[in-house]
């Protein structure tokens, strides 16, 4: 039996596992049907089967979730540091015992390639440690003293919150919201993608097995317009950690503004890989063909917009072009493979109407450009070549393996083009010149940079965008900003004067 085999054996049998009985949403420590009853389908990509029946929630189903994070947060907030931290390192320890069913379950329901889904549960563990272990101390703060008074800030959970997640790596973008709002302190609802539920419920199946109280964390699926829009207004919902669309942040910043919603935005991209003629061509060309060919491009931080410099631009496209045309597309358990299919039938035809439009805009393509095979969603690895930046095709987030290509003379246009985009979530910058990359580094409108490198999370460091690619940051200390309140309480240090007035 060839792995692929195997593999596909293992998967059909944590699907019927995961499927058995649907997906239901997770309220108050039960799993429960929405309470009209209404469920819709999850469709895997790889043929567009049906994975399972999923609980389709709506105002009723959030209205009783949030009742249950509300119950459950005076318990949980007050827990002391230590012992939620306890509790969090066990969630990390079962997550990773868990590690191949979530993969593969991740797999089926993404599209997204083995090679890269084996490392989503590790992730998912790594982020529940790391926030655990600064629950301890997610209270303190600074005593500051006059000669009157000594003030003490410290910091409290800001109260139930909603996270909203998108479908692509769900389970570790998941984990990056849930640790964090729980080791805080705060309990959670949590409304997964439509598109990919399926490894919500693991998670929190997996967190109350390994001792996370009822209630604490909850799932409600469904969609955006009816689960998520009640989610972000409900006014027992402190906060909303959202990841997605900027068009669907900017809806949801309305839909919070009559409850005064404390918002954290992670959302589109259209990265700049900048080629300088001075740079290791080889180490970039690698990176750069990772940063958005691996995940099938469905990234927010991959590197879509190619700009090199035109010394060496026939020579990175070439290159590039080559590499794109011998990655393995195929199904995503295939250990070989590098593009699985895409999410959704709708979200293919989004991307392959971008082939289209790259043809009416004069651009070539280069590489890719096709559908691949007649089932599934399949698309080849695609680059445009003789690009301008003014194209859809260098505007748009299209969100798969498919790479626009733009030459430019010098660091002046490099940069202008960089920067002109509604984005700025990251930038790849590739020159050997160190004056130049603090100069670029500088100017340079993205929330984060990565230079002569690909990306490579740090957990402490910042991680958000710019202009339309995010408000706040997530990682370190600003996650515990973002779902903690800071307040300041002054005591008399000596008996001081106190004006009296009408006397
Ligand atoms: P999306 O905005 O369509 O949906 C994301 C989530 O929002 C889903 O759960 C959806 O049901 C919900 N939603 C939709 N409308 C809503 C509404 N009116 N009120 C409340 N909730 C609503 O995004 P998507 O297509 O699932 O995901 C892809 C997008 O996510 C891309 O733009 C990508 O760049 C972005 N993303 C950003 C980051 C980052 O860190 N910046 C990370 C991953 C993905």
């Amino acid at each position: 039996m060839s792995i692929l085999e195997e593999n596909m054996n293992k998967a059909r049998s944590y699907m019927r596992a995961a499927s058995e009985g649907g997906v239901l949403n997770h309220i108050n420590g039960e799993s429960v049907p929405a309470a009209s009853g209404a469920t819709f389908d999850t469709v895997s990509p790889v043929d567009l089967s049906v994975l399972a029946k999923v609980a389709k929630g709506g105002v009723e189903d959030i209205d009783r979730a949030v009742a249950a994070a509300k119950a459950a947060f005076p318990g949980w907030s007050k827990t002391p540091g230590a012992e939620r931290r306890k509790i969090l390192i066990k969630v990390a320890e079962a997550i990773e015992a868990r590690a191949e069913e979530i993969a593969f379950t991740e797999c089926m329901d993404t599209g997204q390639a083995l090679r890269f889904m084996s490392k989503a549960a590790i992730r998912g563990a790594a982020n529940f440690r790391y926030f655990a272990d600064q629950a301890p101390h997610a209270e303190d703060g600074q005593v500051t003293r006059t000669p009157t008074q000594m003030n003490t800030t410290s910091k409290r959970p800001i109260g139930p919150v909603g996270v909203i997640t998108p479908w692509n790596t769900p389970f570790m973008l998941s984990t990056w919201k849930i640790a964090p709002a729980l080791a805080s302190g705060c309990t959670v609802v949590h409304k997964p993608a439509e598109f990919s539920p399926m490894t919500a419920k693991l998670l929190v199946e997996i967190a109350e097995s390994a001792g996370l109280p009822k209630g604490v964390l909850n799932v409600v699926n469904g969609f955006g317009e009816d689960a998520g829009k009640r989610l972000t207004e409900h006014p027992d919902i402190k906060a909303i950690a959202f990841v997605g669309e900027s068009r669907t942040g900017s809806m949801i910043m309305a839909q919070g503004a009559a409850t005064l919603k404390r918002v954290h935005f992670e959302l589109g991209g259209k990265n700049p890989v900048i080629i300088f003629d001075d740079a290791d061509i080889d180490r970039a060309v690698d990176a750069a063909t990772f940063m958005i060919y691996s995940l099938n491009g469905e990234r927010c931080t991959s590197s879509s917009r190619l700009l090199v410099q035109e010394s060496i631009y026939e020579e990175v496209t070439k290159r590039v072009a080559e590499v794109a045309g011998r990655i393995k597309v195929g199904h995503p358990l295939d250990p070989e493979t590098v593009v699985g299919p895409l999410i959704h039938p709708e979200h293919e035809k989004k991307v392959l109407s971008y082939f289209e439009k790259a043809r009416e805009e004069g651009a070539t393509i280069a590489a890719g450009g096709t559908k691949v095979g007649e089932d599934g969603c399949y698309v080849a690895p695609t680059l445009f070549t003789g690009a301008r930046n003014d194209m859809a095709i260098a505007q748009d987030e299209i969100f798969g393996p498919v790479l626009t290509a733009i030459p430019f003379k010098d660091e002046d246009e490099a940069l202008a083009m960089a920067n002109d985009v509604q984005y700025g979530l990251a930038a790849y910058l590739w020159t050997n010149d160190l004056n130049r990359a603090m100069r670029m580094t500088d100017n340079l409108e993205a929330g984060m940079m990565w230079v002569n490198s690909e990306n490579i999370r740090h957990l402490p460091t910042p991680f958000g965008g710019v202009k339309s690619s995010g408000i706040g940051r997530d990682g370190g200390d600003w996650s515990f900003d973002f779902y903690m309140e800071t307040v300041n309480v002054s005591f008399p240090r000596a008996t001081h004067k106190i004006p009296k007035l009408g006397g």
